[in-house]
This record gives structure tokens, C-alpha cells and sequence, in this order.
């Protein structure tokens, strides 16, 4: 048995299942495939990956070869269509096992599907991007409860999976593989870099660093009073870039949480904090059991959205120039930095959806090339929920914009910093 791991949302060492179960008698392939299709233009006049996004991931699959190599493996980087190139090698290098990490994106399920179609060979997919495997449950993903409250009741009762330890040894490579070149990335990205732009580094290693550090008493301890902030890294755990590439497992961060509370003592921020998790949790579920109709525009609900594109009004707001200062000030941060706060995002899609009636479905390509965090279930999965098309049981809510300044942003701070004033 050839076995072939194939790293998409699982870019680290700790948490792998798939390779610790590796027959050592064997060979072990490597790959990470740079999509061509990441490049090119989605029907909503974007692309799925920006330039934020591009160099996080750069530096992640970066560390990831590096990692693989201090351990003798080697990970092989390929450019193209991805059913291709593992079609070319599982031909080239006799390949009888592919590994992977189960991932909810329907693009990323339909290019299973299609090889799996096409190829005669074993498969392994672990389920680590979840934080709880399908088995485990309390219902069949045909009876998804319809919205989250229903979802977290049910999941309180069941045991969380502990992740498993990081490899520390892998079978060789196979010899043949010393005759492939890595490709390199298509394009730089062009993103200048800009002074507010937050530190985030691509990779495991500081992946686990940032849940060390924010897992500090003082930052953890007191996630409740703080996480609807806007600007700045200590309000929010700033984790999810990590965990929508995977260079950090779900069930990781909460065994470390669980740790802390054993240690400092569980309080109602590190409740709340668990209960942001189960928010990612639910939707990645939600996209495994709707599939494509999680970019639909009728949505899971399956109900008509306000639905109208004003290329002027998508524009203004694109541009953080609405004439709204909080709406302004928040897509002038995504613009230039990759990043937005979770009540700036609620903010500025409920004004694209409800202020100026657009199609959600453009609001949501957006962030999707922007965010650096950019994870398909949760970003499509809020969408849904702000445009009133998704699992919200009010259906549909609208944010008042004074009330949120006034509330969260009451010195105007955020405002001055993004709009100079
Ligand atoms: C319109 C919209 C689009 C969004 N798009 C994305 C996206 O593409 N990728 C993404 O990871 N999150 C998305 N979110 C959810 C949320 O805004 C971010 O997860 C959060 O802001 C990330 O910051 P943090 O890691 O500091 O979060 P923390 O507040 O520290 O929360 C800890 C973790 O819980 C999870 N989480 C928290 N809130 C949510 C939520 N509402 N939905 C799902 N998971 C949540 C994240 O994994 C996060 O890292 C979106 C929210 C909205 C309203």
C-alpha cells in the first residue's frame, strides 16, 4: 500500500489521524495542490483568494515543508486542477491510499466525489476540521436542528474527542518523488502592507503560540465583557485564521480550554468561549447537510432575500464610502487589512443586505477574498443568517447603525483611526 496524504485544511503536525496511521512498510506522499481555480473570477466579480489570505497561506504550507522535512518527508507543492494532478501521481507513483481531512466546502466535496469516481483506491478521511465526528452526533445530519440553540442543547451531553499528539516520525518518501519539482504560487500578492494591519503569521507554530497566549488568564478570563470589540488583538482570541486552514484542530484549542478551566477555574467567559466554538461547529454541519444551497440565494431556508444589485451602492460599500461612518470605517479595515471584527462584520452585511437591499450573496464573495480568516461554512452560514435566508428563527434582523456606534463604539475611537478624523 502507497499511501498519498493529501494537506487542504489541515496544514500541522498535531491532530492528524490520517497519519499516524500509516503502514511504515510503505511509502508516504506528501502534496499540497495550489488551486488554479482560487485565481480565477467568481460570478460576483471577486476571486476566492485574495491577497491577505494567499500569504498566510504561503507562510502556512512554507512551515508545513519545513516541519514535514525536520522529520524526513518531504511535502511536494503542485499548481493546477487538483483531480488531475492526483489522478497523475496515484498513476505515477502506484498510489493504493489516499489520506485526507474531510472538509464541509461543496467545491472541495464535489472534487472528492469526482475522484473518488475515477479511482480505484482506498480512502481515509479523518474528521478533525470538526470539533465532534458524524458518529458521535446526537441526531443523523438529516435531522440537523434548524437553528443553533436546538444544536447546542443537544451537543452538551456529548464528550468531546481528545486530539491526537503531533507526529514525530513518518514513512519515507518514495524515491520517484525526488524527480518532481515543486511549482511555485501563480502570483504575489500585490496588498501593500498597512500600518493597522494585525500580526498574523501563517502556520502551526504560531497557531499554538496564539492559544497559548490568549489562553493567559487575563485575556481568556475575560472573553465575555470583551469580545464585541472592533479594533485591536486582545479583545478576541483572533484564532480563526488558524482554524479555517487547519493549522490548528478544533479539538485542540478545546482540550486547551477545558485545561485552563481545570487550572484557573471555568467562569462565564470560557462558557462563552465554548459556546463561539459550537457557533463553528453548527455551521460546518449545516454546510455538510446542505451542500450547495449554502451559497444559494434562497438559502437554507429556503425563502425569497431582498434581491437587487445597485453596482453603485456595492461599490461604495466595498469601498468603505456609504457615508455611514461605523459601516465606512469597518470596510476600510477589511480592505486593507484582511481583517474584521465578528459585531463589524454583523454590522456591515446587515447594512449591505438591509440599508441598501443588495444580493447577499455578493457581500459574502467579498469577504470570502478578503477575510484572512475566510472559512466557507461560516462565512456563507452567517450570511445566510444576516440576509435572513439561513437559520436565524427571528428570520431576519436589522442593526440599528447609531445604536451600535453609540453602543460599541461610544469615544468615536474606531471610527477616527479608520476615517482619520
Ligand atoms: C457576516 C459574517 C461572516 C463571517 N465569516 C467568517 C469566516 O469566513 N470565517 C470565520 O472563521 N468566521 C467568520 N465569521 C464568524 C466570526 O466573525 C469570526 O469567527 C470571528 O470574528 C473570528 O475572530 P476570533 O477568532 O477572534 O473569534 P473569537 O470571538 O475569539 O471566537 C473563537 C472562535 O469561535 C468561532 N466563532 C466565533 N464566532 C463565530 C461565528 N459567529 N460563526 C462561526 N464561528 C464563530 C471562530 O472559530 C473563532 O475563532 C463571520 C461572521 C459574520 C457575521
Amino acid at each position: 500500500m502507497q499511501q498519498l496524504h493529501w494537506f487542504r485544511y489541515d496544514l500541522r503536525l498535531h491532530d492528524q489521524q490520517a497519519l499516524l496511521t500509516s503502514d511504515y512498510s510503505k511509502s508516504l506522499t506528501c502534496v499540497f495542490i495550489i488551486d488554479e481555480q482560487w485565481f480565477q473570477p467568481t460570478l460576483w466579480q471577486t476571486r476566492p483568494l485574495g491577497p491577505f489570505r494567499q500569504v498566510f497561506l504561503e507562510q502556512a504550507v512554507a512551515e508545513l515543508s519545513d516541519s514535514l522535512q525536520r522529520i524526513g518527508q518531504r511535502l511536494l507543492i503542485k499548481y493546477g486542477n487538483p483531480q488531475t494532478i492526483i489522478k497523475e501521481l496515484v498513476e505515477q507513483l502506484g498510489i493504493t491510499r489516499i489520506s485526507l481531512q474531510k472538509h464541509p466546502g461543496s467545491f472541495e466535496r464535489r472534487q472528492i466525489r469526482q475522484l473518488k469516481a475515477a479511482l480505484n483506491v482506498e480512502w481515509f478521511e479523518s474528521e478533525s476540521f470538526t470539533l465532534f465526528a458524524e458518529q458521535q452526533l446526537p441526531f443523523p445530519l438529516s435531522d440537523l436542528p434548524a437553528s443553533y440553540t436546538p444544536f447546542k442543547k443537544q451537543l452538551e451531553s456529548v464528550c468531546p474527542i481528545a486530539p491526537y499528539s503531533a507526529v514525530s516520525k513518518l514513512p519515507k518518501f518514495p524515491k520517484q518523488l525526488n524527480a518532481l519539482a515543486d511549482d511555485s504560487w501563480p502570483t504575489e500578492p500585490a496588498q501593500e502592507h498597512h500600518p493597522f494591519q494585525l500580526p498574523f503569521i501563517g502556520g502551526e507554530r504560531a497557531g499554538l503560540k496564539q492559544v497559548d497566549y490568549y489562553f493567559d488568564e487575563n485575556h481568556l478570563s475575560n472573553y465575555k465583557q470583551t469580545r464585541n470589540g472592533f479594533d485591536g488583538w486582545d479583545f478576541s482570541s483572533k484564532l480563526s485564521p488558524w482554524l479555517a486552514l487547519g493549522c490548528l484542530s478544533p479539538r485542540r484549542v478545546l482540550s486547551q480550554l477545558k485545561d485552563f478551566e481545570a487550572r484557573q477555574g471555568a467562569n462565564e467567559s470560557t462558557g462563552w468561549f465554548y459556546l463561539e466554538l459550537l457557533w463553528r461547529e453548527y455551521f460546518q454541519w449545516l454546510a455538510y447537510q446542505y451542500d450547495t444551497r449554502m451559497y444559494h440565494r434562497r438559502g437554507v431556508r429556503d425563502v425569497n432575500p431582498l434581491l437587487s444589485f445597485y453596482s453603485e451602492y456595492y461599490t461604495a460599500w466595498i469601498n468603505g464610502r456609504t457615508g455611514c461612518a461605523i459601516v465606512d470605517a469597518a470596510m476600510k479595515q477589511l480592505k486593507n487589512t484582511g481583517w474584521l471584527s465578528n459585531r463589524s462584520r454583523q454590522i456591515v452585511a446587515s447594512f449591505l443586505v438591509n440599508e441598501y437591499q443588495v444580493d447577499w450573496r455578493f457581500g459574502a464573495a467579498w469577504f470570502e477574498q478578503q477575510l484572512i480568516d475566510y472559512d466557507a461554512a461560516s462565512n456563507w452560514g452567517n450570511w445566510q443568517y444576516l440576509a435572513g435566508v439561513g437559520t436565524d428563527p427571528r428570520g431576519k434582523r436589522t442593526f440599528n447603525m447609531t445604536k451600535q456606534a453609540q453602543t460599541y463604539d461610544p469615544d468615536n475611537a474606531f471610527v477616527s483611526r479608520w476615517m482619520g478624523g
